[in-house]
């Protein structure tokens, strides 16, 4: 027997052994590292847990500003919640809540802080009325403005460009508000409330106030309605609104139309204008000194018209203005801010 072939196993055994002990080798290889990952991945998950917890723990410690949440509702119609609301929020402007005294008007409260009823209406959207009442609690900014109630899709920029600010100014005065949350409310400094936001009852009342613009600046002194009159000393109905002005004061058209009466022989109105505005409404001027227009002429809104006077039957120089609504006087303050 010279050359038997030997089956492989047998020439190999020794070697077959080493390959065994390799793979087990290997295996223990792997399964050492398996090991190693899985306890670096479990240190690694607990270091993270660790400095979560250790995170929120100063966060709590961390005086966080709290922001009060409240629902659009609540917002709208309790000036307690509105109030607290907007004290976290705002910048440059304080707010407080005011308590209506006797014989307050909106016009009243707003002369006395240095702005315009726009702004108390503004800051009031649970209002339906310009009437307010005795011990009333309505909410009082310390500077001109209005509250912009949130709107769908509403950004910084689209606020900004309803009231024509600026979206850094918008922005610098509501910095507690990250976030623009419909139902929810910003302060846009020195603007008037966007009348289409108004609630249905204050937009009519704006629209009726769109019709005509004050004849004149000035204190209105004796109101629509019952009083006793200054000359005859009898009580009657007063048609009209008197403006105290100093005679020679311009007087304007309160809207666009044409003068129907330019004379200086009214009775009781002395010199007086009458301008009829072809929508069922026409105006009297009256007390004048001067007339500046003719009868037929077309006049636009705010074109001086006169110089305001004390003729007629009057105790002192002051423009009496009537507004009629189809034949019958109606009240001007209706019309007028
Ligand atoms: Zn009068």
């Amino acid at each position: 027997m010279s050359r038997v072939w030997r089956k492989p196993e047998t020439v190999s055994k020794s070697s077959q052994e080493a390959i065994n002990k390799d793979v087990a080798g290997q295996k223990s290889f792997f399964r050492r590292w398996m090991l190693f990952f899985a306890i670096f991945a479990i240190i690694v998950f607990l270091t993270h847990l660790g400095i979560t917890a250790i995170a929120q723990a100063r966060l709590a410690v961390v005086p966080i500003v709290n922001v009060p949440i409240f629902t659009s509702t609540q917002l709208a119609n309790n000036i307690d919640d509105r109030f607290k609301y907007l004290t976290s929020r705002v910048d440059g402007v304080k707010f407080s809540i005011y308590t209506v005294k006797k014989g307050d008007n909106l016009w009243k409260i707003a002369k006395n802080h240095g702005y315009s009823v726009h702004t108390i209406i503004g800051c009031n959207p649970q209002f339906t009325t310009y009437d307010v009442y005795e011990n009333q609690k309505i909410l009082i900014p310390s500077i001109g403005g209005t509250l912009h109630p949130i709107q769908q899709n509403d950004t910084w920029a689209k606020i900004a460009d309803r009231y024509e600010t600026s979206e850094l100014d918008l922005k610098a005065g509501n910095p507690g508000t990250t976030e623009l949350i419909n139902g929810e409310y910003v302060f846009v400094a020195g603007k008037r409330p966007s009348v289409d936001l108004l609630n249905e009852q204050m937009q009519e009342k704006y629209a009726l106030r769109d019709l005509f613009i004050s004849p004149l600046g000035g204190r209105y002194t004796s109101g629509f309605g019952k009083r006793r009159h200054p000359v005859t000393g009898k009580t009657s109905v007063h048609g009209g609104l008197d403006i105290s002005a100093p005679i020679g004061s311009r007087v304007s058209a309160a809207a666009g139309g044409t003068v129907i009466l330019a004379s200086y022989n009214a009775g009781y109105y002395g010199v007086a204008v009458y301008i009829d505005h072809h929508n069922g409404y026409i105006t009297h001027y009256g007390h004048l000194s001067k007339i500046n227009v003719s009868v037929g002429q077309r006049v636009k809104a705010g074109q001086i018209i006169a110089r305001s006077g004390a003729t007629g039957r009057v105790t002192g120089p002051h423009l009496h203005f009537t507004v009629k609504k189809n034949g019958v006087a109606v009240n001007p303050t209706k019309f007028l801010w």
